[in-house]
């Protein structure tokens, strides 16, 4: 099936190319790119090296002085010309996704429906105030503070979501008047590859949007440390992100995280028990357990404890596993052999601390000689809230569910771990819920629902998940600076 995405008039052409400058690039060197379902290498794209960096940001200088002139009304019209190209593609887009990253086909056609959201969310922008007006100390005078594009942004994206976090940065750049020179994930730059692709198709004009592929260490970190960039806006881990944010301070510049996350599900004894069960399900085992929002450990009071797993282990086991290009199936495998090491690593650790598996635990039954990265969607008991699995991002369809006994204990086993980005609750009690929220420290909260987070929120970690954030107007106001103009035209007589 890959090799239709390989064709002449295809948005990857015959072989992926690296976008430079609205050049379409390639290199001596070369990284594989695999497919998680069967572990076979199916192509491979461009190594970036320092020339193209600075080809890169060459061009992005010169494209974003021309595109900071444009209005915002006409960078709209830019930005809604994206949304048909998107439309036109979004078959190839889906399936370029579910090819490198591995989820399934309904649910890579969610992601190319998100990443059209962040476009059309940036476009709509085109209305905004785009400044303030202070009182002047004297009349004849005028104070004005100025919104301005911050120049060249550097964006560094992770693997889970390959074309709709290019879109989630992207767009919001753009719109605010920026050039953005991204690096896709090492495992899965063919999205970013056609997204832009589609931009340029769309008429977005040459070196505004560059994509160079290659290392972290190597290609992002040289970005981050190059002069012409402006601000760096990163999704990935907490680990990356400290090394960013450290190379990013010599330069004094802003940057903005979005980092790991460990979202509790906490379900008290007066939920609605159907509703609990079915969205702590979806909000673990969608993308394989691989999105930053997911349920990474569920609390349940006492009361209904028993009852939750009994129900939720019942759903776990009917669980479709299999072929991501099969409509019918539920959850692909991980993205790659070294997310499988950790993630049985981690089920390992607990088993031998104590954890019991009521489900799962390895490769799903029938997979055993498959070449893919395959994990069953597993289920633990007799878990501890101090233990690793429940202290530490997991990021794979392996879900803890720990009993507890009042709201005090559960708040402060939720808000125990060095994360603080999503966390849910499930209760019928309005003054429970409110309460929950006031004393939860998460960036997000769901109340009786999932994720996932909408374009007009404002997706932010708060502890070692993140720094500033994405979305909505907060999310926009990152990609931009002020500029505050003083202004005498003489008092009237
Ligand atoms: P990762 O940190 O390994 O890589 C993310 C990106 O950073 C990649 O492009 C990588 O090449 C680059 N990178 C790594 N080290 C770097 C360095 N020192 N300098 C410059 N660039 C560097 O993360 P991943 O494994 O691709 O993605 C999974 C992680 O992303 C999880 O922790 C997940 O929670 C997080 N994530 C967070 C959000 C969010 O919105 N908070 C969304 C999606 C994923």
């Amino acid at each position: 099936m890959t090799a239709t995405l390989f064709t002449k008039g295809s948005l990857l052409g015959a072989s992926p190319a690296m976008f430079v400058g609205g050049e379409w690039v390639t290199t001596d060197g070369t990284r594989p790119v695999d497919n998680p379902a069967t572990g076979e290498v199916f192509t491979a794209v461009p190594e970036g090296k320092q020339e193209h960096i600075e080809d890169a940001l060459a061009r992005a200088s010169a494209a974003q002085k021309e595109w900071a002139r444009r209005s915002y009304v006409e960078r709209a019209a830019v930005l809604e010309e994206i949304i048909r190209h998107i439309d036109a593609h979004a078959e190839e887009l889906a399936q370029i996704v579910v090819a490198e990253q591995g989820k399934t086909i309904t649910e890579a056609r969610g992601e190319v429906g998100g990443a059209k959201a962040f476009f059309d969310y940036a476009a709509s922008q085109k209305y905004r105030n785009v400044g303030e007006l202070a009182a002047p100390a004297a009349h004849g005078q005028q104070l004005v503070i100025r919104e301005e594009p911050v120049g060249i942004v550097a964006a560094i994206i992770p693997w889970n979501f390959p074309a709709a976090i290019f879109a989630r940065k992207v767009a919001p750049a753009l719109m605010a008047g920026n050039a953005i020179v991204l690096k896709p994930s090492e495992v899965t730059p063919l999205s970013a590859l056609a997204m832009a692709k589609v931009c340029q198709l769309a008429g977005v004009p040459d070196g505004l949007i560059s994509v160079i592929t290659g290392p972290g260490r190597v290609i992002g970190a040289a970005l981050v440390e190059h002069p012409l960039v402006s601000m760096v806006t990163v999704t990935g881990s907490t680990r990356a992100g400290k090394e960013i944010l450290a190379k990013a301070s010599d330069k004094i510049i802003p940057v903005s995280l979005e980092l790991g996350g460990k979202a509790p599900v906490i379900v008290f004894d007066d939920a609605d028990l159907d509703l609990a069960v079915q969205q702590a399900f979806e909000a673990r085992f969608w993308n394989c357990g691989q999105v930053c929002t997911c349920n990474e450990r569920t609390y349940v009071q006492r009361g209904v404890y028993d009852e939750f797993v009994k129900r939720f282990v019942a759903k776990v086991q009917d669980l479709k596993v299999g072929d991501p290009l099969d409509d019918t199936s539920q959850m692909g495998p991980k993205v790659s052999q070294a997310e499988w090491d950790k993630v049985k690593a981690f089920v390992d650790a607990a088993v031998e601390a104590g954890a019991k598996v009521e489900t799962g635990g390895g490769r799903p039954d029938g997979m055993e000689d498959s070449g893919g990265y395959w994990f069953a969607p597993t289920v633990l008991t007799n878990v501890t809230n101090h233990m690793e699995i429940v202290q530490q991002e997991v990021f794979g369809p392996v879900l803890p569910i720990i009993p507890f006994d009042t709201y005090k204990e559960v708040i402060e086993w939720a808000n125990s771990t060095v994360y603080g980005l999503t966390s849910h609750v499930y209760t019928e009690n309005f003054r429970t819920a409110m309460r929950a929220t006031d004393d939860l420290e998460f960036g997000e909260v769901y109340i009786n629902r999932i994720g996932p987070e909408e374009v007009q929120g404002f997706h932010t970690g708060w502890k070692l998940s993140g720094l500033g954030g994405d979305d909505g107007v907060h999310g926009f106001e990152r990609y931009t600076r002020r500029k505050t103009v003083y202004t005498d035209y003489g008092s009237s007589t």
